[in-house]
Order: structure tokens, then C-alpha cells, then sequence
């Protein structure tokens, strides 16, 4: 049977408060057996820990603060995160983390400064890390750069930049890109980037609830529409979707230890 990894998936927010159990059961029928849930704030956390419970072997959480939500409260919401991971850590990966400059950049330095904290934790627990980037590209390579020697893993979610900004990224060996619905959009330049990268350094992720794949555009994006992601992949890449399950499932399973 085929078996897909979504491997950045948002199914514990309210936008499925009505049909959660709904949409993982229709995730599994399509061959989405893993789901890995990036937290976005300390409110993630008992939504993600709850589908975790419900659904063992199946969802996987993260623990993270995503850098929209870096606010003026920041580092005593790491504090308490820290001692999470520090206690139980039942966590696959530290995330969603990065820096977001697009919408508001007022707040760049502290952006920097949690995202650099939560690099540390990644190190020190030895733990994958899921990294947002927006507009961001420049100080965001700065400070990877800094951890280029301490075997950081991790994955460029929803990758959105150049074809040389795609190869500086995986400059970096234990990193993969995480390649979503954007792929599948028209005037997506995704696709000629992908043609100089290997399969092998790819993850396959929905991000919902935004960004829902061909022929989904436009409405609510869930789990089970990595199928199409996969489609459109085998197209591109001149192989069966069979093989692009095969290779992406692998390199999930190959950085998210904690899931095999
Ligand atoms: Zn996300």
C-alpha cells in the first residue's frame, strides 16, 4: 500500500473543530498515515497533545513558537515551552520556529532572538526543527550559518524563495524542503526550482488549512490532498507516484526518528 507523511499539518486548529476525527480518518483512507502537528503558540499544545492521545501512531506533535507569534510576553512563553520539553518531551521536532518579516517586521530582533533560543533546544535535545521563513531569507541563512557544525536536522517548510536560495538551503546535509500545494498552482516558479533538486531532499506537507492543492485551490486544505501533492510530484519528476511516496515517506521517517 502506498503510504504518504504529511508532514506539516495544522488538523488541531478550530477551523476543524467540527469534523477533526473526520478529516484524519479521511487522511488514513488516502494513504496519509502519519501526520506531524507544528505547534504555532502555548494553545497548541493541549489540542495537539489531545489528537496524539486519540490517534496514537497516527498524529505527532511539535513544540515550537512560530515567529508571528513572537510578542512582548515572548521569552517567558519559551521558558515555560523549555520546561515541556525538558519534563516529558513527548515531542517529534522543535517548530514551527523561524522568522516572518512580510506582514510586520517591528519586531525582527526578537523574531532573531526566539528563534536562535529555540535552535539551542533543538541542539541540546537533539531534535529535528521545522522553519518558517517569509521574506526572510538573508538573516535567516546568517543565523544558520552559525549552526552549520552542531548536526542540526530539519526542514524548510512551505519553501518559497529562488532556485539559489533553494540550493543554499540544502547546503545545509540534514535538511529537506518541504514542497505543499504551491507546487500545483500555475504561476508557481516551484516546479522549475525542482527540477535541479533531487526527490530525496523533499517532504511532502499540506499546511492546513491554507494552501489546499489542485484541484482543491481555494477551499479549506486538509491531510487527505497529499495524494494530489504526490500526483503532480510523479508528473514533474517523470516517475510513479508510488516512488515519490516511497522516497518522501523515507526521508520523513529518516528525520523524524521519534515517528518509526
Ligand atoms: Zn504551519
Amino acid at each position: 500500500m502506498i503510504e504518504f507523511v504529511d508532514t506539516h499539518t495544522h488538523l488541531f486548529v478550530q477551523e476543524f473543530n467540527d469534523d477533526r476525527i473526520s478529516a484524519v480518518r479521511r487522511a488514513v483512507e488516502s494513504g496519509v498515515t502519519k501526520l506531524c502537528l507544528p505547534s504555532i503558540d502555548e494553545s497548541s499544545h493541549a489540542p495537539i497533545m489531545d489528537m496524539c492521545n486519540k490517534f496514537p501512531g497516527v498524529c505527532y506533535g511539535m513544540i515550537g513558537l512560530h515567529p508571528t507569534e513572537v510578542n512582548d510576553d515572548y521569552n517567558e512563553v519559551l521558558d515555560r515551552m523549555y520546561l515541556k520539553l525538558a519534563k516529558e518531551n513527548p515531542f517529534i521536532a522543535v517548530g514551527e520556529i523561524g522568522i516572518d518579516l512580510y506582514w510586520d517586521d517591528t519586531r525582527k530582533k526578537e523574531q532573531i532572538d526566539a528563534f536562535c533560543r529555540q535552535l539551542d533546544w533543538a541542539v541540546e535535545f537533539d531534535m529535528p526543527v521545522a522553519i518558517h521563513s517569509r521574506n526572510a531569507f538573508e538573516p535567516l541563512y546568517d543565523i544558520m550559518e552559525n549552526y552549520r557544525s552542531k548536526a542540526l536536522t530539519g526542514v524548510f517548510h512551505c519553501f518559497s524563495g529562488t532556485e539559489a536560495e533553494a540550493h543554499k538551503l540544502l547546503s545545509f546535509e540534514g535538511f529537506y524542503l518541504g514542497i505543499g500545494g504551491v507546487v500545483t498552482y500555475k504561476k508557481s516558479k516551484l516546479p522549475d526550482i525542482l527540477r535541479t533538486v533531487p526527490l530525496e531532499r523533499l517532504l511532502l506537507e499540506t499546511d492546513s488549512p491554507y494552501l489546499a492543492p489542485v484541484p482543491y485551490r481555494g477551499k479549506r486544505n486538509e491531510s487527505s490532498y497529499i495524494p494530489s501533492i504526490a500526483e503532480y510530484l510523479s508528473n514533474l519528476y517523470g516517475c510513479s507516484i508510488e516512488h515519490v511516496a516511497g522516497v518522501t515517506t523515507g526521508n520523513a521517517y529518516n528525520l523524524f526518528k521519534k515517528m518509526r
